[in-house]
């Protein structure tokens, strides 16, 4: 089978140093694997997206050299996928509607614990729609970490598929592109390993073979935060993009000659693909990252 990768930033702001580092892992995997590299634009939650991030980031991919395979896919324009898939679980019995409150959860532990699921409401505008859970995962397989365990309430949750203002759940469209792109494996930073599971259970539920995963370590900024477009991580420089780049590399393992340092970025890209390795990246998975140079 042929290899598939992607990136699928959320176009809440520029790339910061952690996106970039997810960007070129990515890259790097699917390219040592004479794959593909897709890029998806996750602009699912408007409240939360900047306007103009998704061509700011189309840009800042060019300007360090990460050309992507095809044509770029937004989740925006893909609703009705997510939509007939909520319809048919919601027809089957599998999908409900749930009015319990953030703050009702809250009380209750933290976790839902189902209240909703029996009572067959049909209030649609005051509900949010959950999935009932059928196959909980409590473990996966990570190409680098190796099994990695979920907590098991939250693997037993019947989460939430479509929220109650009506926008679609992170954790189903990005399942359901992943299938719909063919993603064989899925390489992003570590904030997103305690998702895999519900992401696995999805393909299961959907009678789909799960892609494999490959967790990045996570930058942390000098405050021990991970670095985010929340947290306001500075975006990296489109203008000259070797000094961050050098730093992203170094921060995946690679050691960076002089030789390298002189390399133009075509150039250094190309050597990144001939040398990736997974048995160098860094086995921890959160690091504060060392910026040799002014790269932010
Ligand atoms: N859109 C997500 C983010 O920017 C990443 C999703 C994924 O790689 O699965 O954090």
């Amino acid at each position: 089978m042929s290899y598939i990768g992607r990136f699928a930033p959320s176009p809440s702001g520029p790339l910061h140093f952690g996106s970039l580092v997810a960007a070129l892992g990515s890259y790097f995997q699917a390219k040592a694997n004479n794959g593909q590299w897709l890029v998806r634009i996750e602009d699912l939650d408007p409240p939360r997206e900047m306007p103009g991030a998704s061509q700011l980031i189309l840009n800042t991919l060019e300007a360090y050299q990460l050309h992507w395979d095809g044509e770029v896919v937004y989740q925006s324009q893909r609703h009705s996928l997510y939509q007939q898939q909520i319809d048919d679980w919601l027809s089957s019995g599998q999908a409900y509607y749930c009015q319990c409150t953030r703050k009702q959860i809250k009380e209750s532990g933290g976790f839902y614990l189902g209240t909703c699921r029996d009572l067959a409401l049909t209030n649609h505008l005051e509900c949010a729609i959950r999935l009932k859970m059928t196959h909980p995962v409590y473990q996966f397989n990570d190409q680098k970490h190796g099994p990695l365990s979920i907590p098991h309430a939250l693997a037993d949750e019947d989460f939430i598929i479509k929220r109650r203002d009506g926008l679609f759940a992170y954790n189903l469209a990005v399942v359901l592109d992943d299938i719909d792109q063919g993603i064989t494996e899925v390489v992003r930073g570590a904030d997103l390993i305690e998702p895999t599971g519900r992401q696995i259970s999805l393909y299961q539920m959907l009678g789909a073979t799960a892609v494999s995963y490959l967790h990045l370590p996570l930058a942390l900024g000098s405050n021990g935060q991970k670095l985010s477009k929340q947290n306001h991580a500075p975006a990296i420089d489109n203008s000259n993009p070797k000094p961050a780049l050098l730093d992203a590399m170094r921060f995946l393992g690679f050691e960076i000659s002089r030789d390298i340092e002189q390399a133009n970025l075509a150039e250094i890209i190309a050597w990144g693909v001939s040398q990736w390795r997974l048995e160098q990246l860094p086995g921890s998975i959160e690091i504060t990252p060392r910026f040799s140079n002014r790269s932010l």
